[in-house]
């Protein structure tokens, strides 16, 4: 449901959660909270969606958190999959063709078709969306929190999460900080037509004169990113014309690639800050409103996706009641931690990127020549920009190894013989408990609990019993014959929901 101002008025506190910003964050959030049943309503400024485009890929590890909800397959529908990631220099790549993951590659689509289908999702399941609504200011007290609105009304929640991006209103309004300084120079970006490359995968080329990359799309056009040392400091607000680009690539690649039909383009001058915190009481912060970076790595959409489904679940269990009074303050201890990973990726790449001193320049040449083609770096590397790195610290120190870790795909044969995909079985949200015995009657548990009990396991290092979070994270572990530390471990994560 999509609604504009003033087709509903001022309402009711309550158990709802209000999200002000309809970016991929928001709308990842909103649709994980309706799937958990939770009442949402999305706050947008803008009247209508963007044909904006700004990011260009989705990673494996935001695929596979696609795939866990079952719906990687809209993307992948509208997508072009691309094997390598360009870092710079012609034949510099990260390779993700050995990345364990069902989705070994970065699917390449605009920001706006994300934004389409993530929109499209939140609506299917329930969530409130409303346009042309500015929030200018949030307020808190101890039984809730309050948003103001340009036309001066006033709207309560249990809670408020800001996916208001880089200047965010609802992060100033909560009083925290955004430290960190504007990265030097401007990139121009376009999107394109260039009949001279192949539309199959990656290109990049990092010469004296700047920096050209190009991510293919599947209608055949592409995403050319420049970083030309000779216009660095033109201003943002001067457009990105067709003559510009070509120019600009002649004099970075020393070709003429003849671009033609440019049919989007921006220029912009990214900034590199980070949240000291990202809850304030009631008050939330998640994707670019907490962490925003230079595009080196295409991570900003893919770190604020990631954080909707780290905080979805975490903040279902908050507003329903009873949840364990940790719980919501896991989402800062485990996303800040990854968002300041990512600022350090994105800030070394860019860096080597726009290196333009004699010294730096050997060292990009030996980064790129030298270590980047070593196989243990492109399999860090490709973990490290596909996501699938990203693990948490376990709960409890002496817990098993599996805890905070990712749970890889793969398929379990249950005991008549069938073999079903593990990430199918969390499409409804929930934690899902693998027993490899029956060690505890799931009517003892709580209906946010799965059982599934399985014949042989997908992994055969798997204890006998995994307790698996509905962001696809391992949350304990153990090899318990007896029902209690089940029961313990369920009690610890879900309190008496
Ligand atoms: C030019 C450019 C290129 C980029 N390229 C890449 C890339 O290649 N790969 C990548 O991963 N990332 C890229 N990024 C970053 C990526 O676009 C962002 O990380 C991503 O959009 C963050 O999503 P978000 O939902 O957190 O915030 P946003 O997308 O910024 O969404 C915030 C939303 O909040 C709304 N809003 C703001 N204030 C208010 C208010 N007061 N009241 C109501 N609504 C409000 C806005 O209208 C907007 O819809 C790029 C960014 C830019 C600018």
């Amino acid at each position: 449901m999509v609604l504009n101002r003033g087709e509903d008025g001022d309402t009711v506190p309550s158990d709802r959660v209000i999200i002000v910003g309809a970016g991929p964050t928001g709308l990842a959030l909103a649709a994980e909270l309706a799937l958990a049943g939770v009442p949402c309503r999305v706050l947008e400024r803008r009247p209508a969606r963007t044909a904006d485009s700004r990011a260009i890929c989705l990673h494996a590890r935001s695929m596979e958190m696609l795939a866990l909800r079952g719906i990687a397959d809209r993307f992948l529908d509208t997508g072009l999959p691309v094997r390598s990631f360009p870092v710079g220099p012609r034949g510099a790549v990260i390779g993700f063709d050995r990345l364990d993951s069902d989705f070994p590659y970065q699917l390449d689509l605009p920001q706006s078709e994300i934004e389409r289908l993530l929109e499209e999702r939140a609506i299917e399941l329930g969530a409130e969306i409303v346009r042309s609504a500015t929030v200018t200011g949030v307020d808190q007290n101890d039984d809730e929190a309050l948003v103001t609105l340009a036309d001066g009304t006033v709207e309560r929640a249990a809670y408020v999460v800001g996916c208001d991006g880089l200047r965010s209103t609802v992060r100033e309004s909560a009083g925290i900080p955004f430290p960190g300084a504007p990265n030097p120079g401007s990139v121009a970006l376009a999107d394109v037509f260039i009949d001279d490359l192949p539309m199959t995968d990656a290109h990049g080329e990092n010469t004296d004169a700047g920096l050209f990359l190009v991510f293919p799309f599947r209608d055949g056009s592409c995403r050319v990113v420049l970083y030309d040392y000779s216009r660095a400091e033109v201003p943002v607000s001067e457009p990105v014309s067709l003559a510009e680009v070509r120019e600009s690539i002649i004099r970075i690649t020393g070709r003429d690639l003849r671009p033609r039909d440019l049919y989007w383009s921006s220029r912009y001058r990214s900034e590199s800050r980070q949240a000291p915190s990202y809850r304030a009481g009631r008050i939330l912060l998640a994707g670019d409103a907490a962490h925003t970076h230079s595009p080196a790595g295409a991570q900003g959409l893919n770190t604020g996706f990631q954080d909707a489904f780290n905080l979805g679940w975490k903040l279902a269990a908050a507003v329903r009641g009873g949840a364990p009074d940790w719980l919501l303050d896991s989402y800062h201890r485990e996303r800040h931690p990854v968002g300041s990973e990512v600022l350090r990726l994105s800030g070394r790449q860019f860096r080597l990127n726009t290196a333009r001193t004699t010294p730096r320049r050997l060292l990009r040449w030996a980064a790129y020549h030298v270590a980047l083609p070593l196989p243990p770096v492109q399999t860090r590397l490709a973990r490290a920009y596909s996501g699938v790195a990203i693990e948490y610290a376990p709960h409890d120190a002496e817990g098993h190894p599996l805890e905070g870790r990712r749970l890889p795909p793969g398929r379990l044969r249950s005991r008549d013989g069938a073999a079903t995909p593990l990430y199918e079985l969390f499409r409804d949200g929930n934690f899902v408990l693998f027993a490899r015995r029956p060690v505890v009657a799931p009517m003892g548990l709580p209906a946010q609990v799965r059982v599934v009990d399985y014949a042989e396991a997908a992994r055969p290092d798997w204890p006998a019993a995994v307790l698996v979070r509905p962001d696809g994270y391992v949350a304990w572990a153990g090899d318990a014959t007896e029902p209690d530390p089940v029961r313990h471990a369920v009690h610890h994560w879900l309190g008496t929901n």
